[in-house]
Formats: C-alpha cells, structure tokens, sequence
C-alpha cells in the first residue's frame, strides 16, 4: 500500500535547537508511521544567506549533525529518506519551471524573506533569497508530497508552494491532477522564543539550547536566561506571561503541578527566579537525556549517516526524475523538443566516444 508523503527539511548550517524540535522535527517523529518521509539537507537553501566557501565547506558535517540529531530525536532511520538537495540537479530545473508561476510582488509580500535578509546583514534582497519560497515548491512538489511539517515562520513559503501548485494544474494538468496541494503543519509551539527573550530562537542571533547540548551546558544557558526584568528581587510579584522561563516550563516540564505551583508563586512572590530556573534545567536535561543517549550510539557507528544520505538522495532523485518527466510532458515540452533532444543527446554520446 502507498502511504502520502511528507517533507520537510533544514538548512545544514548548525545543529538542531530546541525551537526546531517544537516548530518541525517533533511532528516529523509523531506522523512518521502515517507518512512516507523526505527529509532533505536544504543546502541550496543555505546559499541564500550564507555563500561563502566556509560555509559550503561546513556544510557536509553540518548535514550530518542534522541527521543525527533526527535520529536522536526519535526518527527511525529505516523509514525516513535523508537526501542532498545540491545532488538533485533537476530541482533546479524544476525550479526554473515554477519561477514563471509567480511574481515579484507576491514575493515582497513575505515577511519573512525582509527579516532574513536583515538577519543576514543584506542591504538589499538578494534574487535567490527572494526565491527562497519558490525553490521550497520545487522541493515540496519534486515528490509530490502531501504535508509539510514547518515552524510558524516557513508558513508563507507553503503558502506560495500551493498557489504555485494550484498553477501549474491549472495551466497544464489537462489530464488531471500532476500535483497534490500539499497541506502544512505548524508545530504545538509555532515560533519558540530565544533564550535572551527575542522573537526567534536561532542560531544566527546565538539564543539556542542545542538538542546535542550537554547537561552542563544546559544548566549554564538557562541560568543565563532573559525573564521578567522587572523582577530584581524573589519577593517582587513577577509576569509569567510572555516570560521565556515560563515558555519552556509549558513546553519541556511534563510535571504539570509542578509547573503551576511555580507560576502560583511566582505571581505572589514567594519563589526566585533561581529556583524556576533550576526547576527547568533539570525538566530539559530529562527531556534531552534519551536523544543524547540515542545519538552516542548512532555517532559510534562511523559511515552509517553517509550511508543514509547516500541511499536516500539516490532513492529520491529516482522521484524526482520521474516529476520532471511527468512535468515536461505536461506542459508540453517533451512534445516539442523531444526528437531535436534524442538527437543531440545521441550527437553527444557521438562525440565523446
Ligand atoms: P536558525 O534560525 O536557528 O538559523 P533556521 O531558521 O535557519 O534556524 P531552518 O533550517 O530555516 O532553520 O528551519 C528548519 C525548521 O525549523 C523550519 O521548519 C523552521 O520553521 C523551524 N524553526 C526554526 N527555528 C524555530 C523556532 N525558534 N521556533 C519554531 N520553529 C523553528
Ligand atoms: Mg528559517
């Protein structure tokens, strides 16, 4: 029996963070039974932003940090399909297809492409980062999947991969549907708050707790931790709203009276700050204690995160072959072209030999 499909991915530009568990990869772990998974290393998706040969080159470990924390995280490496986006060249001719499907305008819109491009020191958008949204479709539909587990921010980019779905069946798909309107899935929590109190955690801006943090550091990082600022002493009634502390407490602390008893006196003014820190600290250490456990085990078997991508980019550059085939027929091209191609491509075979 054929399941529906999910993708979903991440940038290899550092390890995963308690904002990517929340936003994405903690549904990716409970619907990966119900769903055939894609999970790819969006590295084409990283040069948007960060370009430089450093970057490039730091980006294989990286993706390897990525599966690995997957895989800490509960993913089950038997059933998932990790792949390279940069190995999938007809991504990008796929994505050459669905640049004409949208607009400039309707890109502007997006308020979240100004605040990457601001993050990034960019003094003006850049073409590809305006794109960003459009290579995502080409990502989603290259296996025609039906769900996209996302974090609150990536919401308008799925947004834009359903219009540009919608689009093309309705300009080419004559024959019926070649694209299901993928639909997206925003995480219980849809944008955690950083450590420091901002909007975002990230790791651009440093106010991450990493999944592959150790107890210690933990402790340290939340020590540290921005909460109601107004509060310079323990018996000063303080704000649980709003206040990071609290976030995580709802987020990482499953002992629920414990968590109640806390914000009780918090609002009082009968307990310090350190205590609900401390409270915390060991809530995220339990939390994190079975993916640490999980990815030493995983780290100890040298090559098996190579063999994953290696398998899974061959396995779905095989779908993704098939989707270009499925779309040039579609819209008409293969007919066209496909007599002159044959013939330059024998031409070239020719000229090699
Ligand atoms: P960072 O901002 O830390 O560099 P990122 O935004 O580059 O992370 P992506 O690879 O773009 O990470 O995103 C991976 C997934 O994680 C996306 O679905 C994104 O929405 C989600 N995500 C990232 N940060 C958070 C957060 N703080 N809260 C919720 N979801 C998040
Ligand atoms: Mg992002």
């Amino acid at each position: 029996m054929t399941q529906p499909r999910l993708l979903t991915g991440d940038r290899p530009t550092g390890k995963l963070h308690l904002g990517h568990y929340v936003g994405s990869l903690e549904n990716r772990v409970r619907l990966q039974h119900r769903y055939e998974c894609f999970f790819l290393v969006a590295d084409l998706h990283m040069l948007t932003t960060k370009n430089s040969k450093e970057d490039i080159l730091e980006s294989a470990e990286n993706a390897r940090h990525l599966v690995l924390d997957s895989l800490a995280a509960g993913i089950e490496p038997e059933r998932a399909t990790f792949y390279v986006q940069s190995a999938i060249p007809e991504v990008c001719e796929i994505n050459t297809f669905f640049q004409n499907l949208t607009t400039v305008p309707r890109l502007e819109r997006i308020p979240s492409l100004k605040e990457m491009a601001r993050d990034a020191r960019k003094e003006e958008m850049p073409y590809g980062l305006l794109g960003y949204p459009v290579l995502q479709a080409a990502d989603i539909l290259c296996v025609r999947a039906h769900v996209v587990p996302v974090g609150k921010d990536n919401a308008s980019h799925v947004e834009v991969t359903r219009e540009i779905a919608r689009r093309f069946n309705g300009l080419y798909g004559d024959a019926g549907e070649v694209f299901p309107i993928p639909e997206l899935i925003i995480g219980d929590v849809p944008t955690l708050v950083g450590t420091d109190g901002q909007a975002k955690m990230s790791k651009s801006i440093g106010n991450t707790i990493f999944l592959s943090d150790d107890e210690a550091t933990v402790r340290k990082k939340v020590s540290g931790m921005y909460t109601d600022p107004a509060r310079i002493r323990a018996d000063i009634p303080g704000t649980v709203e709003g206040n990071p502390v609290f976030i995580y407490h709802d987020a990482f602390n499953p002992d629920r009276a414990e968590v109640d008893d806390l914000k009780r006196r918090y609002r009082e003014g009968t307990v310090g700050d350190v205590e609900v820190k401390q409270r915390l600290a060991e809530a995220i250490n339990a939390f994190l204690a079975p993916m640490r456990e999980r990815r030493a085990a995983y780290e100890a078997d040298r090559g098996y995160v190579d063999t994953l991508l290696v398998e899974g980019t061959a396995r779905t550059r095989e779908e993704v072959v098939a989707t270009v085939r499925l779309m040039r027929s579609a819209m008409g091209l293969n007919t066209s072209w496909n007599r002159i191609r044959r013939r330059a491509e024998e031409r070239a075979k020719k000229v090699a030999s």
